[in-house]
């Protein structure tokens, strides 16, 4: 498996046609995946926002003027507003905004993103990450992964998760496949838009870079049966569950 950063993209604004402008500098052949950062996806979108569009309510307040106490950091309750307004529900609080957004992905923040975007400006996810995947896959004629950086829980730092894809299904299930003994495996679906979207925000970095889409050839999806489910549901999401019972004083 190759993979290979798609040179010179420029700074994206709102209605660009990021498909033209990949395909203007990448050769794409039938066995190739792109992995998009969603920053670019976003902007493209003209998903940049100023916060003053966020005008706080009072839970807004309430909750940045916790997280300023906890943190001896003065925190903007219109960043708090726009938050809530991107999430479907609160999970935690304090002593950070852990949130599902409108399209079901966990993450710190609803995604608001505030590196690589202009002074005074917040950057939203991309509304709904797997159409805009398919959009781009369609007209490009690959698989397209539409990734962002998050961070994890038991681990530090952070990596690249899938959230959106088209043209790949999310998983590779492994069940009824041999081990090395002859065994049969019972559990393994393994996600494979994740690990995609790790390498390819290893290669695309965090900082001024100006890497934000990625190309990965000759990755072999086998013979395995796929599956599309990637964000869990509720009832089988055990951590969140035992999450929404918890508080941080
Ligand atoms: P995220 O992981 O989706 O939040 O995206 P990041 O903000 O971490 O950026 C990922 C990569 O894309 C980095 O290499 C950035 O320098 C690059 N990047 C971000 N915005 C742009 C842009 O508008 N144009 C170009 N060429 N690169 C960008
Ligand atoms: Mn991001
Ligand atoms: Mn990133
Ligand atoms: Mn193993």
């Amino acid at each position: 498996m190759r993979l290979t950063p798609v040179p010179g993209l420029p700074e994206i604004r709102p209605g660009d046609d990021l498909a033209s402008l990949v395909a203007e500098r990448v050769d794409l052949s039938s066995d190739s995946i792109l992995c998009l950062a969603s920053t670019v996806v976003s902007k493209a979108e003209g998903r940049i926002a100023s916060l003053d569009e966020f005008p706080a309510g009072p839970r807004a307040r309430e909750i940045a003027a916790r997280l300023g106490e906890l943190t001896d950091e003065e925190k903007d309750p219109r960043f708090a507003q726009a938050v809530l307004e991107e999430s479907t529900e609160l999970i935690t609080e304090a002593p950070f905004l852990l949130t599902e957004t409108r399209f079901g992905h966990v993450c710190v923040n609803a995604g608001i993103d505030r590196s690589n975007t202009g002074d005074g400006e917040i950057l939203l996810l991309p509304e709904r990450p797997s159409e805009s995947a398919a959009r781009l896959s369609e007209a490009l004629s690959v698989p397209v992964i539409v990734t962002d950086t998050c961070g994890r829980p038991f681990r530090h730092g952070q990596r690249g998760v899938a959230i959106g894809w088209a043209g790949t299904p999310a998983s590779r299930d492994w069940r009824g496949e041999n081990d090395r003994d002859g065994r049969e495996l019972g559990v393994t679906v393994e996600n494979v838009i994740d690990e995609l979207a790790a390498a390819a925000n290893l290669v695309a970095g965090e900082g001024a870079g100006g890497v934000p889409a990625v190309v990965v050839e000759d990755f072999e999806f086998g013979e395995m049966d796929g599956s599309d489910e990637h964000f869990r549901e509720i009832e089988s999401d055990y951590v969140r569950q035992a999450l929404r019972g918890w508080s941080y004083d």
